[in-house]
C-alpha cells in the first residue's frame, strides 16, 4: 500500500473516505485480510490466524500476495497439525533446522 503526496491510496483517497472505509469497501484489502486465502504452507500452517507470513515476499516469489511466505523457515505439517493450537512460541522455534 502506498499514499501518495496527494493523498491517494491505491484503493482509496484518504482525503475522501477514513482509512477504515477505505480498508472496509476494498475487495483487495478484505482479501489479504482473510487468512483462509492464504496458500500453500502458509494455508495450512496453524499460525496463519497470528502470523499470516508476508504478502510482500509471496507476492515477489510467486506473483501471488495470498501465497506461502518463501523466507519462513517453519515447515507446517502437511495436514496443518503440526504443534498443539496452545504451544508457546518457543516450541515453533526450537523446531527450527
Ligand atoms: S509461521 Fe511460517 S508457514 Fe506459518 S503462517 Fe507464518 S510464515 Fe506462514
Amino acid at each position: 500500500m502506498a499514499v501518495d503526496t496527494e493523498g491517494e491510496v491505491r484503493c482509496g483517497n484518504v482525503r475522501e473516505k477514513t482509512f477504515q472505509e477505505i480498508l472496509d469497501d476494498s475487495e483487495a484489502f478484505q482479501r489479504v485480510l482473510d487468512r483462509n486465502q492464504l496458500q500453500g504452507k502458509c494455508g495450512r500452517c496453524r499460525y496463519k490466524f497470528t502470523c499470516g507470513g508476508c504478502g510482500a515476499m509471496a507476492c515477489f516469489e510467486s506473483g501471488d500476495l495470498m501465497g506461502e511466505d518463501p523466507t519462513c523457515s517453519f515447515e507446517p505439517e502437511e495436514d496443518g497439525r503440526d504443534l498443539p493450537a496452545d504451544a508457546p512460541m518457543t516450541a515453533v522455534i526450537s523446531k527450527q533446522p
